[in-house]
């Protein structure tokens, strides 16, 4: 196996792929991602050392005890860890999606939950960024992309609605410059009274509109969800819409814009999702690592060995790192970017499974991270997009593209 890499034509996925294979070979001394600039640089570094101050100490009581970690978002978004990839225009950093990706992996490896916040937070931003109403833009990214103000993301019913999956559950009716909505969604996490969420509802005949909306505004309740078996820590609520009045400077795109809007943040908001994966292999990385040290004689014998999962886990990431420019730009092909995600999603449910059975019994105890992490995977791979909903999305568009071949 190849160690130390030369410089190749892009030495962003360089630094990637020997940063990969060396996290499973070289047991980290400090968790530190070397990377193309100075600032992206200091940045991981910050974020690294927050994560080891602040985050560790809580992961257990986020998973068991359900302990959502608003002060841990609030300083991570002080340090710019959700605006990697805004301009500094609007409080941002500018320094690419892809380094947003490596920031939600480092909150990853040590908290599955916590990136997954990560992603919600920075995924608003990224919205936010795109909207064609500038007002909208103004008013909440610099507060969004700097954590000031937290976001969730209530997009899944309207994304598995395109898809053909789901009825639309939010509706909206016109009136005056504003709409009126009503409706429920099951489950959103990252919200509350003092939070902000974004969302879209069907406007009839005219077609969908995206908008942001406070959690305290009139007509719009925020209620418990039943417990779930992991993701405790990530405020998830069901949003409950009565007659809620939405004013047209918080509406990101009106009906004439929505599908273009969709199509332009969609590449970035499943793609920033495979941070959340990569943490939890990293962290399933370490845990075989780990066990190796006294169990290795029999680990010998499980299917996916430790070498095997770096190797794949290396070639998604050159791959991500290639796909977020053109995620960033508004060329990259949505069919990549659903192989991507969904390969990601395997990798990781192959990952936790794989550190699960190298730890052995300690692994199963629950202070161990191996079966917190196992319950995390299946998260990546059933929130939207999931993976059954990638694979009928997958089937759709290459159905689509065989049949205008075989018509032309
Ligand atoms: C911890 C947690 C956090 C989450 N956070 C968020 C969030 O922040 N934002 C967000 O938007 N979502 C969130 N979700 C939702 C998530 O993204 C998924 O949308 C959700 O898990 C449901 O997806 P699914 O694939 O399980 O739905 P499916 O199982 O695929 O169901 C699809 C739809 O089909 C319907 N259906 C079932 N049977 C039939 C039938 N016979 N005929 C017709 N229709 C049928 C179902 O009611 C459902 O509406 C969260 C979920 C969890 C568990």
């Amino acid at each position: 196996m190849q160690l130390c890499q030369q410089p190749g034509p892009n030495p962003h996925q360089s630094r990637t792929a020997a940063f990969c294979l060396s996290l499973y070979l070289y047991p980290p001394v400090r968790n530190t991602v070397v990377s193309q600039t100075t600032r992206t640089t200091t940045l991981i570094e910050s974020v690294a050392a927050l994560v080891k101050t602040e985050l560790a100490p809580l992961t257990n009581a986020i998973d068991q005890e359900g302990l959502y970690p608003a002060d841990f978002l609030h300083k991570l978004g002080a340090l710019g860890g959700f605006a990697s990839a805004i301009p500094k225009a609007y409080g941002g950093l500018e320094l690419g999606l892809d380094s947003q990706i490596d920031i939600t992996s480092l909150v990853g490896r040590e908290c599955g939950s916590t990136a997954f916040l990560t992603w919600c937070q920075s995924t608003c931003a990224w919205y936010l960024l795109h909207a064609p109403n500038e007002t909208v833009r103004a008013r909440y990214l610099p507060q969004v992309a700097q954590g000031k103000l937290l976001a969730g993301t209530g997009m899944s019913n309207t994304v598995k609605h395109l898809a053909g999956i789901e009825k639309i559950h939010l509706s909206a009716v016109r009136e005056g410059d504003g709409y009126i909505v009503s409706g429920s969604l099951p489950w959103v996490s990252n919200i509350g009274k003092d939070h902000l969420a974004i969302v879209a509802a069907s406007v009839g005949e005219e077609g969908y509109i995206m908008f942001a909306v406070r959690g305290d505004t009139e007509g719009l309740s925020l209620n418990p969800c039943p417990e779930f078996s992991g993701l405790e820590g990530t405020q998830t609520l069901n949003m409950r819409f009565r007659n809620v009045r939405i004013q047209a400077d918080d509406v990101l795109a009106q009906p004439d814009q929505f599908k273009s809007f969709i199509a332009r943040i969609k590449a970035g908001f499943v793609l920033g999702q495979l941070g959340m994966g990569f943490g939890i292999i990293e962290g399933s990385l370490k845990t075989i690592r780990e066990s190796n040290v006294t169990t290795s004689h029999v680990n010998v014998y499980l299917d996916e060995q430790g070498e095997d999962i770096a190797t794949k886990f290396e070639a998604l990431r050159n791959q991500v790192s290639s796909l977020a420019p053109q995620a960033e730009n508004g060329t990259a092909l949505i069919l990549d970017i659903l192989r991507a995600r969904a390969n990601g999603s395997e990798a990781t449910l192959a990952a936790a499974q794989s550190a699960l059975l190298h730890a052995g019994a300690k692994g199963y105890l629950m202070r161990h991270p191996a079966q917190r992490r196992l319950r995390e995977a299946i998260f990546v791979a059933i929130v939207t997009p999931a993976l059954k909903h990638l694979r009928k999305e997958i089937h759709d568009i290459e159905q689509a593209q065989q049949a205008k071949a075989e018509a032309a």
